[in-house]
């Protein structure tokens, strides 16, 4: 009988190690690296609204300036809905509850090129499963938003076009280090820490029916992709016309996950990222309606450490690598048609 709560024990606690272990081995292989490393604190202040049209009142913004200065990190301001008036802000100044939480910076429309470094990444990064999407090589690592973007992408095209192989996803900085120095024309090859890649949210994609990448241009494949990407959230990197702003060679197979509705808006327009964070910036704010949904896309730098976001959580964000956030909020259009 003794003997019973010597074993028992042993036996519970060798079944729960075992299922740990079974599931370590399980999931290990699909999720390298799921943590959030580039994340943004988000401040709300209870029952206060500021407007955003006037001036900001000083006394409360010295009181969030000073708490931010006390913490390092970045910092968004939730832009309260309620119309709360002034003499209420005044009322209740000194007795404000901060409210902190973190959200992620997506890191969408960061942007890397020969002058901005693929700095401060956010390496969310995912191997596909085999049976998913066609990699050239084993192990091929990509962030797992561009993952899911190329999943939909490749079923399409095999429908509709033909069979497609992701060739190169993420690269650390020894690997894009190899390729620039193993290149022969470097107005395709970005310098290490200049490639998107480095940042997980490009792809090279390539039909499967071709073994290099320069075979590629004027293919069927090629028409279908620069046509269709943007559905899927990615957009052609480097178009033929647009050398002088890449100063990047025409890549029919370089693609860039950028999301929705960014996508839609700079394939439309025959844009570049660098063209579009540029127009973002030289305007209050874009709205893009697509899909039931109306989008509205702001440029923020950071004043005192803070943007502003809508109090509602239908928003994302992503640093532009110039110093400013942009920040994609949306509404459902209810009852509205599709585009
Ligand atoms: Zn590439």
């Amino acid at each position: 009988m003794r003997k019973i709560f010597i074993i028992l024990p042993i036996i519970i606690v060798l079944i729960i190690m075992s299922t740990i272990v079974f599931f370590l081995l399980k999931f290990n292989n699909t999720y390298l690296n799921n943590n959030y490393n580039n994340e943004i604190e988000v401040i709300s202040v209870e029952g206060l609204t500021i407007d955003l049209e006037s001036e900001p009142h000083s006394e409360l913004f010295e009181l969030i300036s000073n708490y931010i200065e006390s913490n390092s990190n970045n910092y968004v301001f939730y832009d309260n809905d309620n119309s709360v008036e002034e003499y209420v802000i005044l009322e209740n100044i000194f007795n404000i509850e901060f409210h902190i939480s973190s959200i992620e910076d997506t890191q969408y429309l960061k942007l890397v090129n020969r002058q901005h470094e693929a700095v401060n990444t956010n390496h969310n990064l995912i191997v596909p499963a085999a049976n998913h999407i066609t990699t050239s090589r084993n192990n091929e690592r990509i962030h797992i938003s561009l993952l899911t973007a190329l999943e939909s992408l490749f079923y399409h095209a095999q429908r509709e076009v033909g069979h497609l192989t992701l060739i190169s996803g993420f690269r650390t900085y020894e690997e894009q280090m190899i390729i620039y120095n193993n290149s022969i024309n470097n107005s395709y090859v970005m310098p290490p820490n200049h490639s998107e890649h480095q940042i997980g949210l490009a792809a090279d994609i390539l039909p499967i029916r071709y073994t290099s990448l320069g075979s590629m241009r004027g293919t069927s494949e090629a028409i279908w992709l620069s046509h269709n990407v943007s559905q899927f959230g990615l957009i052609l990197r480097y178009p033929n016309d647009k050398y002088d702003i890449t100063e990047v060679a025409y890549e029919p197979w370089h693609f860039r996950y950028v999301g929705l509705p960014h996508s839609y808006y700079i394939m439309n327009n025959h844009l570049v990222l660098e063209e579009y964070l540029e127009l973002l910036q030289n305007i209050d704010e874009l709205k893009i309606e697509l899909n039931g949904k109306i989008y509205t896309i702001s440029y923020q730098t950071p004043n005192n450490g803070y943007i502003f976001v809508p109090e509602n959580n239908n928003f994302w964000i992503s640093s532009s690598n110039l110093g400013g956030y942009v920040v994609t909020s949306w509404k459902y259009l209810w009852g509205k048609k599709n585009v």
